[in-house]
């Protein structure tokens, strides 16, 4: 089609991390066409706990969890585990994963991660001001509950590491927390609370608010899924599901889980996976709690949000194909139950993808074909939180300006 002929900028995909770099580019003084088959931020970026999570610095692999790894992706109802029918296709994933738990390397994964995560409540701020949405963004910190003392005592070592990075925290006793949060659940452990992190009290929002800004700065968004990618003659060809084709002098890959199959177009091979996530929402029943409480033994946040509560989170390994497991979404409203035993019915679940490397390191990266192709995608359980520092990354990459930090760390040939 004529008007989709020859663009500047190519965004493909309209997640929380394509609608950021799009803007940022678009502010730049680039002229931005975002292309999604779906409306904009309904993937995982709506779904998700919504904590701009300065303090999530400790990689999913971790020596803790290997040790646990082979009872966790057993037991179904866990909060790490793995869809059977998915266990041949995700063992070289698996094993990369396993290798990356090792002490040495989760360390170092720390640390590239926490680079990243510095400052991203400030930056968050500054986004949410000049998008017209500081009202979605709330200060209150977030509480990770440990219901015993020995759940308590085994985090202890965690704590003290992102404490060696320089994460804010104070530690409650089951007073403090019952002080802080009234409707939560007594603990006999203790609870953490990391008073730096903020909240987004509506993710879908905040997505609108992106999208609305994005297109009042002049963007073009376009409903159709990308199918292929392919440098030619100084352009990059990109080919659309629906049969039509568009040429863009630059393209930026923010399809979040459904990054890889590009990425293998270009040449760069890259082990993209997901660890596909849950929610489910109480109507009404947001008034229970004043910020994000993890419950840390069940592996999901309660998050009140505007007009509802929505209980995120936990981990299942399964790919992008299979539909939500609905034996997990009850065992999630079972576990829910027992913290909340007087809540009604949840008023419902969804299932979303986050896009999840080996080393819980985004991709942020020039592809094998240089500025004409950037990637930006593989945040896993942070992407709502790394999105405007991502941005900022992005339109570096594609100006070929100096990076704010060096992305070393975040290349796509790292594996
Ligand atoms: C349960 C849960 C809780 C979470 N909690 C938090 C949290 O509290 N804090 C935090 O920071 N992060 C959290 N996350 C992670 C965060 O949501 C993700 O990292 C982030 O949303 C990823 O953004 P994205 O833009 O890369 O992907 P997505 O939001 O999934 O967007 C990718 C987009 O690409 C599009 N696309 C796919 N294929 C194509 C194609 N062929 N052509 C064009 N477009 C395509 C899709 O339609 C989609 O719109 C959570 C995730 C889950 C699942």
């Amino acid at each position: 089609m004529s008007e989709l002929s020859d663009k500047d900028v190519v965004v493909v995909g309209a997640g929380v991390i394509g609608l950021t770099s799009a803007l940022a580019l678009q502010r730049a003084g680039r002229k931005v066409l975002v292309v999604d088959p779906n409306p904009p931020g309904s993937g995982a970026s709506m779904g998700n706990a919504g904590t701009i999570a300065d303090f999530a610095i400790a990689p999913v692999g971790s020596p803790t969890l290997l040790k646990r790894l082979p009872e966790l992706l057993f037991d179904r109802a866990g909060p790490f585990s793995i869809r059977q029918a998915a266990l041949g296709a995700l063992l070289p994933w698996l094993a990369r994963f396993a290798w990356q738990s090792l002490p040495g390397k989760a360390q170092r994964n720390m640390q590239a991660i926490a680079a990243l995560t510095k400052d991203a409540g400030p930056r968050w701020q500054d986004l949410a001001d000049s998008i017209g949405a500081a009202h979605l963004l709330k200060a209150s910190g977030c509480v990770y509950a440990y219901a015993s003392p020995a759940e308590f005592a085994s985090a202890k070592q965690d704590l003290s590491r992102r404490a060696a990075f320089g994460v804010p925290l104070t530690l409650l006793s089951p007073a403090d927390l019952a002080e802080l949060e009234p409707g939560w659940p007594r603990v006999d452990g203790g609870a953490v609370l990391f008073p730096n992190a903020q909240s987004v009290i509506d993710p879908q929002g905040i997505m609108q608010a992106l999208t609305t800004t994005l297109i009042e700065a002049g963007a073009e968004l376009c409903a159709a899924a990308v199918d292929t990618l392919s440098p030619h003659q100084g352009r990059v060809v990109l080919s659309l599901q629906d049969g039509r084709a568009l040429t863009a002098r630059q393209v930026v890959v923010a399809a979040g889980a459904h990054s890889k199959p590009f990425c293998d177009q270009i040449g760069d091979l890259v082990p993209l996976d997901t660890e596909r996530g849950y929610h489910l929402e109480f109507d009404g029943q947001e008034t229970r709690l004043s910020r994000p409480v993890c419950s840390a033994v069940d592996g999901f946040y309660c998050a009140p949000m505007v007009g509802r509560l929505r209980a995120a989170g936990t981990v299942e390994l399964g790919g992008t194909k299979a539909p939500l497991t609905e034996a997990r979404v009850a065992n999630l409203a079972r576990r829910f139950a027992l913290l909340f035993p007087d809540l009604p019915k949840p008023s419902r679940a969804w299932m979303g993808f986050r896009p999840s490397m080996p080393d819980s390191r985004p991709v942020i990266s020039l592809s094998k074909r240089g500025r004409q192709v950037v990637y930006a995608f593989g945040h896993g359980h942070i992407g709502l939180t790394l999105a405007p520092v991502t941005a900022e990354l992005v339109t570096a990459l594609i100006e070929g300006t100096e990076p704010l930090l060096s992305l070393a760390d975040y290349r796509v040939d790292r594996f």
